[in-house]
């Protein structure tokens, strides 16, 4: 599938609604749904970025062991929350029982520490996100598209502005693009669906799903299980509305 080869971002949306509709199915065939639809989310995403970065005479700087970002506010919406408690049974098998322990641990304590603390504040808290190990992330492969979506051309400035220097982050748009374009029109299905189509703040929505083993069930019976984690920056009725609108405007 080639989406980035769509130059309207208005069709674009359209386009990922609808095959997000699609891999989301009849409710009596959801299992592994999460998956799907984020195997596509991600596929779609470096399609985009690869295409609109073409041609563009600047290298992203970002690259492993670099975690200067990695105090911001994680926005995920709920196929990605799920996706990464499902990992976490993996890390257990790979990594034991112990290590999945102190990782829940680290979530809880960065949950508590940040509660409340709105996106532009996060970053002057400085509380590092609980999935670094060694300035590795330890869900890399899992990763919502919020943390895809950030990627500088310049280590320097993001380690300047880390320091709490006041620089220009010379950051890509194409990768804020993508996040955002394919986040809305993956929420945008959700609701379709019927399901909860919330962006959440990823700490306290994994605590709540990592509490209740039914979560994921009750989320597939159209009950917004993150609610309590919302993040509430834009109204769902003015996002609802925004998302009708692109639907009826392209053909
Ligand atoms: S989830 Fe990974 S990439 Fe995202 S902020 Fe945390 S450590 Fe960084």
């Amino acid at each position: 599938m080639a989406v980035a080869e769509i130059d309207n971002p208005l069709v674009l949306f359209k386009r990922l609604n609808a095959i997000f509709t699609d891999l989301i199915g009849p409710a009596s065939v959801r299992e592994g749904m999460a998956e799907r639809l984020l195997d596509e989310a991600f596929e779609s995403f470096e399609h985009y970025v690869k295409s609109a970065l073409d041609g563009i005479d600047a290298v992203v700087a970002c690259r492993g062991g670099c975690a200067s970002c990695c105090t911001i506010r994680v926005a995920a919406t709920a196929p990605e929350v799920l996706l990464i408690k499902h990992y976490f049974l993996k890390l257990e098998k790979a990594r034991g029982a112990d290590f999945v322990r102190d990782l829940v641990a680290r979530i809880e304590q960065a949950h508590e520490a940040t509660q409340g603390v709105g996106e532009l504040d996060r970053m002057e808290v400085g509380e590092v996100c609980p999935f670094i190990e060694n300035g590795l992330c330890v869900i890399y492969s899992r990763r919502p598209l919020a943390c895809r979506g950030h990627a500088s051309f310049s280590e320097h400035a993001c380690v300047d502005a880390l320091s709490g220097e006041e620089v220009d982050v010379p950051i890509s748009e194409p990768h804020m693009t993508a996040r955002s374009l394919i986040q809305n029109a993956l929420q945008s299905a959700l609701r379709d669906a019927g399901l909860g189509w919330g962006i959440y703040e990823l700490n306290h929505a994994l605590i709540i799903a990592l509490k209740d083993d039914n979560c994921e069930r009750a989320w597939m019976g159209g009950e917004d299980i993150f609610a309590p984690a919302r993040i509430a920056d834009v109204s769902q009725e003015e996002m609802a509305e925004t998302f009708d609108a692109i639907k009826a405007a392209v053909a």
